[in-house]
């Protein structure tokens, strides 16, 4: 079948498209928030899986870094009610955050940057997220030293070089 992340591609910011390197998995999941009132359906292929360690991830996840799944937006469907909240990124684009309306958890993030991907939280899937595998960790430089992460994984200090968010 025709990769979605390749047919996807020529309608990205080519700096952005570079990121959506072929990835096995097809999803084929729903997840609920905290208390259960918001579910997310995923219904598709993994774009790209990394651990970011940027202060607003430390601040959101309430650890030292988060692990998010890029999937494209059209396979990601939340139901319930939600609340947003959009910040700058620091790459410049607009970083919206969906979260339970009830229980804050956040169940789907986006960049204006790529407006056509979905950033999935790797924990919201709890239970059935064995496949996660993460092959970068960007935002290294504020990473603290108490939360460990896979040595061998790429870090780049930042987004990673001309792949941002
Ligand atoms: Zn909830
Ligand atoms: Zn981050």
């Amino acid at each position: 079948m025709a990769d979605k992340a390749s047919r996807l591609a020529p309608y990205l910011p080519a700096i952005y498209a570079r990121l959506m390197e072929p990835q096995r998995q097809k999803l084929d999941l729903i997840a609920t928030c905290d208390c259960g009132a918001v579910r997310l359906t995923l219904d598709g292929p993994v774009l790209a899986m990394l651990q970011c360690s940027c202060e607003n991830c430390q601040k959101v996840s309430g650890g030292g870094h988060s692990s998010v799944v890029l999937v494209p937006a059209d396979t990601a469907t939340l139901s319930g009610d939600t609340k947003s909240y959009t910040r700058p990124a620091a790459s410049g684009a607009d970083f919206t955050r969906h979260f339970c309306a009830a229980c804050g958890t956040t169940a789907l993030a986006q960049s204006s940057r790529a407006p056509d991907v979905a950033i999935i939280p790797a924990g919201l899937l709890a239970g059935q997220n064995a496949w996660f595998a993460p092959n970068q960790l960007i935002f290294a430089g504020s990473l603290p030293d108490w939360d460990q992460i896979d040595s061998a994984l790429p870090r780049y200090t930042a987004y990673r070089p001309e792949k941002q968010l």
